[in-house]
This record gives C-alpha cells, sequence and structure tokens, in this order.
C-alpha cells in the first residue's frame, strides 16, 4: 500500500484527515516516495546459522571478519533449510566455471538478504553468482578484457593509475572485507580462482607506498587521489593514516577519497575505537591543510543499508570528512529499475546521510554480460530517475570507457543500435598517449551486451565471432 494510503487508514484522527487531505492533491507519479522498506537492521537471529550470535558479537569487527563466508559449506550453515539444493549446485558450477572473484561475504551482508527467496534476492545475485544467473549464449561480450580498464597499462608507478590529468587512483592493497562478482578489479583484486590467476604488486608494500608518494610529490599537475585498492577497510588503520598523511601535507594535493565498500559491508570495522582515532586524526589533519577528506563508498541497493552503516557513517561526518558519497554499480537483477535506483538514492540520502554520486555501468570484464545493460537502457534510467532527487544529489549514470573514462551515459558521440556499438570521444591525453597525435581525435568504441541487440545484430556478432573477429 503507497505511504500516503496507510496513513490515511493509521494514526491519530488528525493525521489521517490530513493525509486525506495530501491524497486529494497529490498527483499519481511513476515513483512514490518515500521508500516503503523499514529501516532497521534485520534481525540476524532468524538465520539458523546466527541464532546463537549476541548483541555485542554481532558489533564486533574481529567476529565478523572471523565469520565471514567464504565457501559453499559456511554458506549452508548460515541458511540451513532456506538454502535450495538447486541454488547451491549452481553457485558450485558457478565457481569452477565462470566466477571471476572467490566467495568472501560477511555476516553483515548475508543478514541483509531475504533467506525465503536467495535466487532472486539482489544481494545474492551479485555478491554470489549462481551459473543459472549468467547469461546462456554469451556469458562474455567477446571484447571483454581481464583489465577492463587497462588501469594496470596507466602505472605511472606501480598501483598508482593516472587515467586523467588531474586526478590519479592509488590502489593500495589488493584484497577487501567482501567480494563482488562483478568486480572491475577482478585481474588483480581478491584470490585465485579456477578461471582466473590474479596479477601481483611486484614491489614490497612498503616501496610501493614510497614510489607512489614521490612521484605525487613530483607532480604538480595532480590535485586530486583516490585511495583505494582493494578496501582501505583491510589496511591496518595504522598504515592508513601514515600514508593519507603524507598525502595531507603535499601542498598540491585538494582532495583525498578514501575508498571503501566495507563501510557497507562490514560498518563494524569503523566503529573500533583505534580506527575511529586514526579516522579522526586524519579529518583534523585534513582540515589543518585545507584538504577536502571524504570517503567513498559502494552501496548497489537499499536493502544493504541499515542502522549500523548509518551509525559508521554518522561517525565520519562528527569527526568532520568533508562528504561520505557513494558511487553504486548499474547491476541488471540487481537495481537497474527506477524504483531501486531512486529507492537507494532516497535511504542513503534520508537514512545514511550519504550523497548518491555515481552508478557505474559494470564494466566489459569475463562472464558479466547478464549484468550490463546497453546504453540506451542506462540512459532510460537516468531519464527516469531524474527530477525525484535535488540536483546535487542526482547520481550520473555513466559509461566507464576503455582508453577514455567516465563519460555521462548521454555523452556518446555516435551510437549504432544494430551491432550495440557507441562511440565516444574525449578531451585529454593519458599517460599511454603522449606521442599519439591522433587521440584526441579518435573515437573510442564500447560495446553493449549482445542479448539486448535486435536479431540482426546479433547474427553479425554470431558471423564475426566464428570468423575469429
Ligand atoms: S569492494 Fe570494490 S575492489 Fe573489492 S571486490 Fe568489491 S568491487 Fe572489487
Amino acid at each position: 500500500m503507497p505511504p500516503l494510503d496507510r496513513a490515511v487508514h493509521s494514526g491519530s484522527p488528525q493525521r489521517q484527515r490530513r493525509a486525506l487531505e495530501a491524497l486529494k492533491h497529490e498527483p499519481e507519479q511513476p515513483y512514490v516516495y518515500p521508500p516503503a522498506r523499514e529501516f532497521v537492521e534485520p534481525e540476524w537471529r532468524r538465520l539458523p546459522g546466527f541464532r546463537d550470535v549476541t548483541e555485542q558479537e554481532w558489533g564486533s569487527a574481529k567476529w565478523q571478519r572471523l565469520h565471514t563466508v567464504k565457501n559453499l559449506g559456511q554458506l549452508r550453515r548460515v541458511f540451513g533449510d532456506y538454502f535450495p539444493d538447486d541454488l547451491a549446485r549452481s553457485i558450485e558450477r558457478d565457481q569452477a566455471e565462470r566466477a571471476t572473484m572467490s566467495m568472501l561475504v560477511p555476516p553483515q551482508m548475508l543478514n541483509t538478504m531475504n533467506e525465503k527467496d536467495l535466487w532472486s534476492d539482489p544481494i545474492r545475485r551479485y555478491m554470489i553468482p549462481a551459473l543459472a544467473d549468467r547469461d546462456p549464449v554469451w556469458p562474455s561480450h567477446p571484447y571483454a578484457e581481464r583489465d577492463s580498464l587497462h588501469e594496470a597499462d596507466m602505472w605511472a608507478v606501480e598501483g598508482l593509475t593516472q587515467r586523467y590529468p588531474t586526478k590519479v587512483l592509488a590502489e593500495l592493497l589488493s584484497t577487501c572485507p567482501q567480494y563482488c562478482g562483478h568486480c572491475t578489479r577482478m585481474d588483480l583484486v581478491g584470490n585465485n580462482v579456477p578461471q582466473v590467476l590474479k596479477h601481483r604488486f611486484e614491489l614490497r608494500q612498503k616501496d610501493r607506498y614510497v614510489a607512489i608518494l614521490e612521484y605525487l610529490r613530483a607532480t604538480p599537475a595532480v590535485r586530486d587521489v583516490v585511495v583505494s585498492g582493494g578496501d582501505i577497510a583491510n589496511l591496518p588503520i595504522a598504515h592508513l593514516e601514515d600514508f593519507v598523511t603524507q598525502l595531507i601535507e603535499i601542498p598540491h594535493i585538494k582532495d583525498i577519497r578514501l575508498a571503501t565498500k566495507g563501510l557497507m559491508g562490514l560498518p563494524q570495522h569503523f566503529l573500533q575505537d583505534d580506527v575511529l582515532a586514526g579516522m579522526a586524526r586524519m579529518a583534523r589533519s585534513a582540515i589543518e591543510h585545507d584538504v577536502d577528506l571524504a570517503v567513498h563508498t559502494h552501496v548497489n541497493h537499499a536493502n544493504s543499508l541499515t542502522p549500523m552503516v548509518a551509525k559508521a557513517v554518522a561517525k565520519l561526518h562528527e569527526m568532520g570528512f568533508r562528504d561520505v558519497r557513494n558511487q553504486g554499480v548499474l547491476l541488471r537483477g540487481v537495481n537497474a529499475t527506477p524504483k531501486d535506483l531512486l529507492d537507494l538514492c532516497f535511504t542513503l540520502m534520508d537514512d545514511c546521510k550519504v550523497t548518491p554520486y555515481y552508478f557505474y555501468m559494470c564494466d566489459m570484464i569475463p562472464n558479466s554480460e547478464h549484468w550490463r545493460v546497453a546504453v540506451w537502457e542506462a540512459q532510460e534510467l537516468q531519464e527516469a530517475i531524474m527530477g525525484y532527487l535535488p540536483g546535487f544529489a542526482t547520481p550520473r549514470i555513466v559509461c566507464d570507457v576503455p582508453f577514455v573514462g567516465k563519460r555521462w551515459v548521454h555523452q556518446v558521440a555516435s551510437y549504432d543500435r544494430e551491432r550495440g556499438i557507441s562511440y565516444w570521444t574525449k578531451n585529454y591525453r593519458t599517460g599511454l598517449e603522449y606521442d599519439d597525435g591522433d587521440a584526441l581525435q579518435r573515437r573510442y568504441p564500447y560495446y553493449d551486451p549482445i542479448a539486448t541487440l535486435p536479431p540482426s545484430g546479433r547474427d553479425q556478432w554470431r558471423v564475426a565471432v566464428a570468423a575469429g573477429a
């Protein structure tokens, strides 16, 4: 029942009268605000595997990490009879034949899944993919690549990617407290899986940090650093603080963004005394040095947001972090509807004080076709969510075009809808193109999932692949 209708039938007579009046004046809208979902911590004791878990244990980052699910047996123990056998078999086959990431799901995230319908649960669908979820004909696009954004090709020094003139990405580590099935950095992040032997950093961590900081000190054109991984929630707080403090002290660095999905997947980490103290010192130092220090998180569905997440975010705001922003990934079967996107954005804003910022189209990594949407679908979604949120919190849906970078989905230069090839332009050179005179004149292709093409387009791909394209 829509919220206003509900209000008409509940509350004091005065409130009911007001709701009735409001109902008369409210035109029907494609999206009805507010989201119907209640903002509560789901009761973890409803799940067989967490039946005896105390509140203290649940709130402990150490307990959460120790009980993070890494295999099918552990997953079965958490969900007990709720876990369908056919889903278990499909996940097992997926791990052997398709998965690009190993299983790693903290209890906090498992607790936000609907145990009564795990097949269609949006969090399960992207964190624990099953073979039956994937596209049976085209699991991968013919042009899918392990490092689809060529981040490693653009390392200025190992682990420091420069794809834009004024901003860089520092990959401090290659692990996370949770592994997402669609991870763009599947080439480097996480454990080896049957389909993918991961690349490894060659320099020792300490030496890499020194090289990154030396490069940044010597490069005044860079003003903005994303400190990422992996996930900074897996870096001991003393190491993170040491690196970020040195970054803050570089005079030309004005913006620092700490990237962590763990803020949602393992909020307990950010509520530990030593982590709170370290984060607070970094926030103070940033303010003293006139640097904007923000946290960027990665939430793909409103169901992942709970009071525990809101509590961790509130601490960051109290410390003086400039902002906490969300960069979600647009994933078919997870959030690629106007309602899912708007429910997520309103829950981020209203309940968690997180600014919706971007939705990235899922990148062209192997076996991601079932998650990806076509550029035209992304454009339609962008249009559908306009006007509901304040302008500053209306997320941009972006396509990360290989060799170009992020582009708003309406910036496409030309588009062959039959073969699903969009063409994009760029207005700067990356480190790969310093002596390439044509880099700024060229058009760079991006490919829609083949399943979204008309039959004639799909036939052309079939013929091209058979011919060895
Ligand atoms: S948290 Fe980020 S880096 Fe880690 S697995 Fe997920 S998408 Fe990849």
